[in-house]
């Protein structure tokens, strides 16, 4: 069944999903127990580097009881300790820099693939972009390849 918004707050009540919204801070009692969970509403505004950045919105703090909190967080970027080291470039979404069908990244021999370089994405476009990168790394090794 498709019902309305208003029908389905009518028949199931309100939906208790919270969106555009993010934790500024949990509170614990005395003996560390998470007690409540405080949040802001946020709104997405482009940086000067054409970055999405949640901004918080004035005025919309709650405080909401909780004595257990669940973290689902989605993908968030690939992790930055890795490539810092490499010292590898990345694009504004903080992915590694490489084009698709390429792979090469600002390093030579080094190459990225999949959710690290396009971001979080499908199953598919992993296989894609895995077999993409072997042949890149084949040819790369051995001045040609013979890899689809
Ligand atoms: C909760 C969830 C649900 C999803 N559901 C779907 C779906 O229904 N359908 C769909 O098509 N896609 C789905 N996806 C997306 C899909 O899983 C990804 O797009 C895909 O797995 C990306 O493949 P990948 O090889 O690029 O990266 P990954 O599968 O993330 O593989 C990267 C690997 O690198 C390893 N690694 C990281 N750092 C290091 C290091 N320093 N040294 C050694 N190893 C390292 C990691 O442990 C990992 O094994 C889902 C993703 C998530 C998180």
């Amino acid at each position: 069944m498709d019902y309305g918004q208003e029908e389905a707050a009518a028949r199931f009540g309100e939906d208790p999903r919270g969106y555009l919204t993010t934790t500024t801070k949990f509170e614990g009692d005395e003996s560390g127990q998470v007690k409540a969970v405080h949040t802001v509403q946020i709104q997405w505004q482009k940086n000067d580097k054409g970055q999405f950045i949640p901004q918080p919105i004035p005025g919309t703090e709650r405080v909401l009881p909780a004595q257990l909190v669940l973290l689902a967080m989605g993908f968030l970027g690939p992790e930055q300790p890795l490539l810092d080291a490499l010292g590898v470039e990345r694009d504004a979404r903080s992915n590694v820099k490489a084009d698709h069908e390429k792979y090469t990244t600002s390093i030579p021999g080094v190459f990225a693939a999949g959710d690290c370089r396009r971001g979080q994405s499908l199953v598919v476009w992993a296989f894609n972009e895995g077999r993409g990168v072997a042949r890149e790394c084949d040819r790369f090794l051995m001045g040609s390849t013979e890899l689809p």
